[in-house]
């Protein structure tokens, strides 16, 4: 039997909510299904957290609860979800899953590749991955309803695997990196009984696909604690799997200071409330894997520039087997790098023209995280900080003739 735990104990009123996430369970309600807001949202309410976004959980079929608003719409993937609108919110409204069974679908080491079976909200809150992560919150009687002790494990600040962590990593090995990054992001300890086989599974990541690992590489880097997570993923022999270049980078001295030193940037301005870009902060992590290639090939022969683009290939070409990089997004990234040797030339018409283009601020930042990192002379990067916020005359007299 769950524990039922009043407001007077949890003190989480229903203003706590959005509005959206309340409407979307009182028109459930009201339609006599059970409906609560669940997972991350509750946990981030009890640890005094800001919620990021609100899942619903419910008895109801995707079918029922589409009928149930006109703003909505089934989404495919893995299991069937509802996407609710709400003004300017979406909601993510999901069915209770049933317990995994031998009719379950798993690749050959045991990893999960179906599971469309409904069923009861216990069975729902057991499918969960960390005690935490499987509490139900109901806005109309203010309770939390807790199958696994999470409220107290929460209190302890553990983060707890529900069931047996072998068997859960083996279902979905991801769960590995949602317990560092959740543990780093909330400030818990990962229970020793979860962390302890960490190492020794980690192998198993390489069997998953390329677009999840993408998905939950972004989560960890734009959580607001890089720094944290990827000091833990080495720890735990985690980033071999990962990124296969990352264990390279950071035992390099300069990649390491490069790559941490991009991460701190990228935490400090996610802790306040600025944008991150992925393809900047990928751009980073691959950038002294580019600079080896680039070696490489310029001691083949190959003229400057079209090594530095075929080192760009290669370096995003063995990512990507890893790693599904989004078309997109690696665009962003070669944008990025390609612009790096052009902060070179500084006569002429040239300074003017590199100020114009679209990425420029991009291609700063990163210049500016290189000449950071010692990876290159600061009076470079000083120059072009003075350069684009100097007047007309000014510019002109700054240019320096080529050698
Ligand atoms: P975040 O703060 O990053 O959103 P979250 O815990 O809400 O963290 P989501 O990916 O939004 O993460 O997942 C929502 C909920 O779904 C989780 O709280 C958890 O209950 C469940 N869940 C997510 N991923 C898994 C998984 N791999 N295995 C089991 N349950 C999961
Ligand atoms: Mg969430």
């Amino acid at each position: 039997e769950p524990a039922i735990i009043p407001v007077s104990s949890h003190g989480i009123t229903r203003d706590r909510l959005s509005s959206g996430s309340r409407r979307t369970c009182e028109t459930l309600q009201a339609e006599g299904f059970k409906a609560y807001v669940v997972g991350g949202a509750v946990r981030d309410l009890l640890i005094g957290a800001d919620p990021k976004d609100f899942d619903i959980a419910t008895d109801a079929t995707p079918e029922e609860v589409r009928r149930a608003f006109r703003r909505s719409r089934i989404i495919g993937r893995r299991f069937q979800i509802v996407h609710v609108m709400m003004g300017q919110e979406t909601l993510e409204v999901t069915t209770f899953r049933g317990t995994l069974d031998a009719n379950t679908k798993t690749d050959e080491h045991g990893r999960v590749l179906h599971d469309n079976v409904f069923g009861s909200q216990a069975e729902d809150a057991a499918r969960r991955d960390f005690t935490a992560n499987a509490l139900y919150y109901d806005p109309t009687t203010e309770t939390v309803i807790d199958y696994h002790h999470g409220v107290g494990d929460l209190k302890a600040r553990t983060l707890r695997m529900i069931g047996e962590p072998r068997a859960r990593y083996r279902e979905d090995p991801v769960r590995m990196l949602r317990a560092v990054r959740l543990a780093a992001k909330l400030g818990l300890a990962i229970d020793p009984e979860a962390k302890k086989p960490i190492r020794e599974m980690a192998e198993l990541l390489e069997n998953v696909p390329a677009a999840r690992l993408f998905d939950e590489m972004l989560k960890l880097l734009t959580s607001g604690h890089s720094v944290k997570c990827i000091t833990q993923l080495r720890d735990e022999g985690l980033h071999h799997g990962l990124l296969p270049m990352l264990d390279v980078i950071l035992e390099q001295p300069m990649g390491e200071k490069f790559v941490m030193a991009a991460l701190a940037n990228t935490d400090e301005r996610v802790r306040r409330g600025k944008g991150t870009s992925p393809g900047f902060l990928f751009a980073t992590l691959l950038w002294h894997e580019v600079l080896a290639h680039w070696d490489k090939m310029k001691a083949k022969g190959e003229a400057k520039i079209p090594a530095l683009f075929q080192a760009m290939d290669t370096v995003l070409d063995v990512q990507g087997e890893k790693l599904a990089i989004t078309r997109r997004i690696a665009g962003d990234i070669k944008d990025i790098w390609a612009l790096q040797p052009r902060f070179e030339q500084r006569a002429g018409k040239r300074p003017y023209a590199l100020l114009e283009q679209p990425r420029f601020r991009a291609g700063y930042d990163f210049l500016l995280l290189r000449a950071q990192a010692g990876e290159i002379d600061t009076e470079v990067a000083d120059w072009w900080t003075h350069f684009q916020n100097a007047e007309g005359d000014k510019r002109a007299e700054m240019l320096i003739p080529e050698a």
